[in-house]
């Protein structure tokens, strides 16, 4: 019998996953298209237009049409999900004909900015498309409880934004969002080393810097890192040597902009779940949940427990293919 293909879509600022409820996680990409300015044509989507970023001849620019948490242009997101999807059902064998979609957006996204994704998504073909709110998805991908009558905090810390969410009974209770994530620390470390050795680096180099010696916690054993880039004085490339010390206090008050998100919602939660969040503390999720030293540096700061979850960068697309589930249920149930 022919079914409709189901597939759950996050269609993050930094990240596209897609989630095939009989596959499992087929696609993941980062979410970057290549333009061609001349033409107006799609030269590259995903890793081979994130590779192209900062190398590009002027014709060609690599363009994150997400990158502040938002559909910042609405036709290249559109064409980057067609492409995606087309890969998908080429590589990993799924029918995405008239599939049943679930995309999680954005929260903080207006009502325009998500009819924008779920027509995007309906010009695909798509039978049905749901729009799923990530904090839901991050937590239901995070395996909390997030039916029970009991408190799950989710942090979501992802490329453009950090999402702090309370769910409960499947609702979310209490959210925030704040345009302080991975980009914004990036940024930081691109500044810092601007203004103390006149160097120049680029974003991929300051993405990589951030992931092998970044670090959110002051006390940790310092370790140093090689950095290529170009010198402002001599306009020549020169090599630097930066240490995780450094790093640490650049990308400081950036992580206390998203500590004050955390404690701000906290202190929106109704007080009968407060006592939830003291037993059960907080989960985080997004690429940003595996800078060194957060977990430790949040539970000390905070004083509740910080958990990691499982796959951080995968928990909303898991949260989306498992919510899929639910709606095919509640599907059935009201034929
Ligand atoms: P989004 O949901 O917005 O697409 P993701 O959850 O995919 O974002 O996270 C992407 C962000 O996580 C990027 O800024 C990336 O640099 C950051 N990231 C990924 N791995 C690490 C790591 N090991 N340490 C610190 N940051 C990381
Ligand atoms: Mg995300």
């Amino acid at each position: 019998m022919f079914s409709n293909a189901e597939i759950g879509i996050d269609l993050g600022t930094a990240n596209i996953l897609i989630y095939s409820k009989s596959k499992g996680i087929v696609l993941n990409e980062p979410s970057v298209v290549a333009i061609d300015i001349n033409t107006k044509q799609v030269v590259a989507v995903g890793a081979e237009a994130k590779e192209m970023i900062g190398k590009t001849p002027q014709n060609i620019v690599p363009i994150r049409p997400l990158k502040d948490g938002v559909i910042a242009d609405y036709d290249v997101t559109a064409q980057m999900l067609k492409v995606l999807l087309k890969k998908v059902s080429k590589k990993a064998g799924i029918s995405t004909r008239k599939p049943i979609v679930v995309v999680c957006t954005p929260s903080g996204s207006t009502s325009v900015e998500r009819r924008a994704i779920h027509n995007a998504v309906t010009s695909y073909g798509a039978k049905n498309v749901h729009l799923i709110e990530e904090p839901v998805a991050a937590a239901i991908g995070a395996d909390l409880p997030v039916d029970e009558p009991t408190a799950s905090v989710v942090v979501d810390i992802g490329g453009g934004t950090t999402e702090v969410g309370i769910i409960s009974f499947g609702g979310v209770v209490a959210c925030n969002s704040v345009r302080v994530a991975g980009d914004r620390l990036d940024e930081e470390i691109i500044l810092h080393i601007r203004k103390h050795y006149n160097i120049l680096i680029g974003e991929r180099t300051a993405e990589s810097i951030k992931m092998e010696i970044g670090h959110a916690d002051s006390d940790h054993e310092e370790v140093n890192m090689e950095v290529r880039g170009r010198d402002m004085v001599t306009g020549l490339p020169k090599t630097i040597t930066i240490s995780s010390k450094e790093i640490y206090s650049a990308l400081k008050e950036s992580l206390e902009q998203i500590l004050d998100t955390i404690r701000a919602t906290l202190e929106d939660c109704p007080p009968e779940l407060s006592g939830d969040i003291v037993d059960h503390g907080i989960v985080l999720t997004g690429g940003g949940a595996l800078l060194n030293g957060i977990q430790k540096w949040l539970s000390t700061v905070i004083n509740v427990p910080v958990h990691i979850a499982p796959s951080p960068l995968e928990s909303v697309a898991i949260g989306t293919g498992r919510s899929l589930q639910m709606i095919s249920k509640l599907q059935k149930a009201a034929k």
